[in-house]
């Protein structure tokens, strides 16, 4: 009897003692989109966790102390890089390998804002590099490798995620060039500089933005100049986003003949989650085909 309840005991020990499985890695994400990129990638290990949800712009964002705690407890913080989410730059000072800027990997191929329209007002790098689909890809293989390394029980969980997605967005991209091929080449005006990348991808034209800082009012000179592109019937079309102030807009363009068009570069409509990734391509690339390609 007496060996009967050890050897139960030493079962119940035993048993006790190996978790079938190990817990997944703690992973945060900095926005919408690129959380909805992992949260595919980490699919049926766990969910990632998202610092910037709502109405809110990286652009002039600041950390609370319980963003800073969940910061400072993640195994590994996903991010685009500086230039973006400049309040993350000081938590994540010497993070190594504990965090991912995105923007620094060879394979997103970062470049600089176009210089021109605007005399060089916006310098520097640009980063909205999730708004193509391609360099989404390349986000996603980096991914897919860094949480491999740092959870190799299920990196091949992670790989077969990442290579089901990677053809979603391959085939994502193929649709989203018919359905803007079009009317690429009309002229429009954005609301801030943030589809550099989304217009070289497929051809179109950004002839100028409204604000050069999301949140300071554009200069007089460019001002005159959009004036100027509307009035030549050149533009018809400009976007106004659901982060930002439209009133900078209305102040700017309320008398002009424009079709206003609604692009939302990260998605705060919408619910955050492994979906809103390519939902929000598609609604953006309805907006722009709808403004581009109306007559009214
Ligand atoms: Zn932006």
């Amino acid at each position: 009897m007496r060996l009967v309840l050890i050897c139960a005991a030493i079962a119940i020990i035993t048993f006790a003692g190996t978790p079938a499985k190990a817990d997944p890695p703690r992973v945060i994400a900095s926005i919408a989109p690129l959380h909805s990129l992992v949260a595919n990638v980490m699919a049926g290990v766990g969910e990632p966790d998202l610092i910037l949800s709502g109405p809110v712009s990286p652009h002039d964002f600041a950390l609370t102390p319980s963003d800073a705690r969940r910061i400072a407890a993640a195994d590994l913080v996903i991010w685009i890089g500086a230039p973006l989410e400049s309040f993350l730059v000081k938590p994540l000072d010497g993070a190594g390998e504990r965090q991912l800027a995105l923007l620094t990997l060879p394979a997103v191929d970062a470049m600089p804002f176009d210089a021109g329209d605007d005399g060089g007002d916006t310098a520097g790098i640009d980063p909205h590099i999730w708004l193509d689909p391609v360099r989404a890809i390349a986000i996603v293989t980096a991914v897919e490798k860094r949480l491999s390394e740092i959870d190799p029980e299920n990196a091949n969980i992670y790989r077969a995620n990442a290579a089901a997605l990677s053809a979603r967005l391959a085939a994502l991209d193929e649709a989203i060039r018919a359905r803007l091929q079009p009317n690429a080449s009309r002229p429009f005006i954005a609301f801030h500089d943030a589809y550099g990348y989304f217009s070289r991808r497929y051809g179109l034209r950004p002839a100028g933005h409204f604000a050069v800082d999301p949140q300071r009012r554009p200069g007089a000179r460019t001002i005159a100049r959009l004036a100027g592109l509307v009035s030549a019937g050149t533009v018809a079309c400009a976007f106004v986003e659901p982060q930002f102030d439209a009133r900078i807009v209305t102040a700017i363009a309320a008398d002009w003949p424009l079709r206003f068009g609604r692009l939302d570069p990260l998605g705060v409509d919408l619910e955050p989650g492994p979906a809103l990734y390519e939902t929000l391509l598609k609604a953006n690339t309805e907006a722009i085909a709808d403004c581009l390609g109306g007559s009214g």
